[in-house]
């Protein structure tokens, strides 16, 4: 993803790792470990195309670190997805469960495909082959999947199908992010979003900002940021801009979250919605406002646009949106940031605990996952926050401390085999 010559998600994660592992003295072994990915496996996916012809398409799995569990994280479709985007991504999920504290280890996958130009059949298909050629690697002791950009609740259905009929018995607990009706978790799908709102709440309480009228800015309107956008408004914060691929909508007055969702599901986007004025998404990025959560995707806030925002505390949705050069500028403007592995953790949280309710065949209602969400979310914030004020730096690389220490006491434990 990003310009060219812009520098890769695994680039940029691996960058961030060797920063806090310097910063924390951690064990040269162990940071060398983790500098890499356990494995990287490449796929071929021939696929019968409707018009008879037959494309091959090119898909990964990555695990990047498994000492504390299994492989967990999402399957990207998205027809510029590179291998060093998901092996950034499978570190970042390394971090995100530890720093959760759910045992699981790092792990992200995908295809190069465009789904918006595939008929349902070769969506279907596609995904039948890309489960059965990673065959060897899933299993839900082993590796389970989830939705990410560009997959579903319909595409984790097929995987779920696919794997069960390889093996020859149902297997809820092989994917998560499933429908409710085959072993989905209640509440999985609004989970993202509100794991940011809780730390939007978190961090509003401490850093004494009044969330009746505060000003937000959400970028990116799919499935993280219109949650998020609804959940702000109903703790009475000023939903001031929202935006999708196609622009942008402001109003200062405050925008009606529930009306919005409606408009983008009949016209597919909100950047169109009357009552407000169209702005780009780079122009949104610059508007005033108390807070601003990025839920696109990465490397939106860079360098070059970081000087020009006007928020006081920003709650990254996305996973990897803003880079590290535009991390430091932020941080000496004084902006406050809740890193991505913090707050939109909710998504593997409410992943774990459709898993467990998968192996147990007990399944809970809507409120039971939403409290033990609030209640894993604030704890971890906590403990986050406590390393920050304890070390004197800022909240990602509190985070990362916190993560990157789980990780590294885990393998220290395990040894290093043989
Ligand atoms: N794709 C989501 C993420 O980036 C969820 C992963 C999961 O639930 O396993 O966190």
């Amino acid at each position: 993803m990003g310009e060219p010559g812009q520098k890769s998600l695994w680039v940029m994660t691996q960058q961030q790792l060797d920063n806090v592992a310097e910063l924390m003295h951690l064990d040269p072994r162990i940071h060398a470990i983790l500098r890499h990915c356990k494995r990287v496996m490449e796929v071929s996916i021939p696929v019968k195309m409707d018009d008879g012809s037959l494309k091959v398409f090119t898909g990964w799995r990555v695990h990047h670190n498994l000492a504390r569990g299994p492989a967990k994280g999402g399957v990207r479709y998205s027809p510029t997805l590179t291998l060093e985007e998901v092996k950034g991504l499978a570190m970042l999920m390394t971090w995100k469960c530890a720093v959760v504290d759910i045992p699981y280890g790092g792990a992200k996958g995908g295809v190069v495909c465009n789904p918006s130009e595939l008929s349902d059949g070769e969506l279907e298909r596609l995904t039948r082959r890309y489960t059965t050629e990673l065959i060897l690697l899933l299993g839900p002791e082993k590796d389970i999947p989830a939705p990410d950009l560009g997959t579903d609740e319909r595409i984790m259905a097929w995987m779920m199908d696919t794997y069960s009929m390889n093996v020859g018995y149902s297997v809820p607990g092989v994917v998560t992010g499933k429908p409710v009706n085959i072993g989905g978790s209640r509440g999985r799908r609004e989970a993202p979003g509100r794991s940011v709102a809780i730390c939007v709440e978190e961090a509003a309480a401490r850093l004494g900002i009044r969330l009746e009228d505060a000003r937000v800015v959400v970028q990116g309107f799919g499935k993280v940021g219109s949650v998020v956008a609804l959940l702000l408004h109903s703790l009475g914060c000023k939903i001031v801009a929202v935006s999708d691929v196609k622009g942008g909508i402001y109003n200062p007055q405050g925008l009606n979250p529930v009306k919005l969702m409606s408009h983008k599901r009949q016209t597919k986007t909100v950047s169109d919605y009357k009552e407000g004025d169209y702005v780009t998404n780079e122009e949104l990025l610059g508007l005033p406002c108390d807070i601003l959560i990025p839920a696109a995707i990465e490397g939106m806030i860079t360098e070059k646009n970081a000087d020009k925002i006007r928020a006081r505390l920003i709650v990254e949705a996305a996973n990897g949106p803003i880079t590290p050069e535009a991390d430091t500028i932020l941080r000496d403007r004084g902006i406050f940031i809740v890193p991505d592995i913090l707050a939109n953790a909710g998504g593997v949280v409410v992943s774990y605990f459709e898993w467990v309710q998968d192996i147990q065949q007990f399944f809970w209602t809507e409120q039971e996952v939403n409290e033990r969400l609030r209640q894993v979310i604030k704890r971890a914030f906590g403990e986050v926050w406590e390393v920050m004020r304890e070390r004197g730096v800022d909240m990602r690389t509190a985070a990362y401390i916190l993560a990157i220490s789980r990780v590294a006491e885990a393998i220290k434990m395990r040894g290093i085999y043989p």
